[in-house]
């Protein structure tokens, strides 16, 4: 399960001041020392803890908190709470274009699940919001992610665009939006390229097809399993074609929790999505209420 050893090292902490009738300066200093190292431990990035750490204690040690009836159970609300906020708040909703078709793009490494969830996503928007996707072969370089798609359409019974391998990128996402609109595809998702590391040949790709087809959600796929690295690959992608939201996937692994808890702090940019294993219908809308809860149990 994801966040095992966080959760249980957090609740044991909070566990301590939980039932304190009376809370002094001193158990939140403790407290906050302890969910400070239990947040680096699961490798969240060092800059984020300490800014949320100096907010909990601040808030932890005012007066609302201090002279309640339930000092213990105030802090513990306060920690949730900004585990929440720091995860992004509210949850946010995925676009819909004024005029059809919403146009989608996935950007990622290689591996992150760029094609699977593409495949998922389409799967829930339909299945949610009615709606009628169009998938888009983009990755002109892996023949294999194209066979990959279009076999994640005969699964959905959903169309799938291709124009082979000979094709530009760009070219494929202009008349793949032309055939949805034909068709009536309300939603065009277009799987593009991965690399293994971030290079200037795919940005510069995957610029290109962003200002080809203006794309009304750029969401970016990021394995959680990678910790720190995802947060970079998010800060990159960010800079470079201002995403407008991310897909977390694998959270159904032992992910120690640190991609989930930085990316929004670091990018600004909310984590829409996140992936719960490999079927077609483990992705869910990202909740960061409940995912603090989940949490801290
Ligand atoms: P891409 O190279 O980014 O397109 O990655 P793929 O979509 O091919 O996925 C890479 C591997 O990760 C595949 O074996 C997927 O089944 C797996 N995968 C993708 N998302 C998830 C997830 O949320 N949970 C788990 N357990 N596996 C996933």
């Amino acid at each position: 399960m994801a966040f095992e050893g966080l959760s249980d090292r957090l609740q044991s902490t909070i566990k301590k001041i939980t039932g304190k009738g009376k809370v002094s300066e001193q158990d939140v200093k403790e407290m906050t020392r302890e969910v400070r190292l239990a947040l680096l431990e699961a490798d969240v990035n060092f800059k984020v803890v300490k800014e949320l750490i100096s907010r909990i204690k601040e808030r932890a040690t005012g007066q609302e908190v201090m002279e309640s009836l339930t000092p213990g159970q105030q802090v513990i609300k306060v920690v949730k709470d900004e585990l929440s906020i720091l995860m992004g708040g509210e949850q946010s909703k995925i676009a819909v274009a004024d005029k059809s078709p919403t146009v989608i793009m996935m950007v990622g490494l290689q591996g992150a699940g760029k094609t699977t969830t593409t495949g998922k996503l389409a799967n829930l928007l339909r299945k949610k919001h009615n709606r009628s996707p169009l998938l888009v072969a983009c990755d002109i370089y892996r023949p294999a992610a194209i066979k990959q798609l279009e076999t994640l359409g005969d699964q959905l019974t959903m169309p799938v665009f291709s124009m082979g391998t000979e094709a530009k990128p760009v070219d494929i996402a202009k008349k793949a939006i032309e055939q949805a609109k034909a068709e009536h595809n309300d939603y065009v998702i277009i799987d593009t390229a991965g690399r293994l590391h971030v290079d200037n040949e795919l940005m510069d790709e995957l610029q290109d097809i962003k200002a080809s087809v203006n794309p009304d959600e750029i969401f970016l796929v990021v394995d959680s399993m990678t910790g720190q690295d995802a947060v970079n690959v998010a800060e990159s992608f960010n800079e470079q074609l201002d995403i407008t939201g991310v897909v977390l996937t694998k959270l159904d692994g032992d992910t120690r929790g640190g991609a989930a808890l930085s990316i929004k702090a670091v990018t600004d940019k909310p984590i829409k999505f996140a992936g719960m294993g490999e079927k077609l219908d483990e992705l869910e809308a990202f909740h960061p209420e409940r995912m603090a809860s989940r949490i801290l149990g």
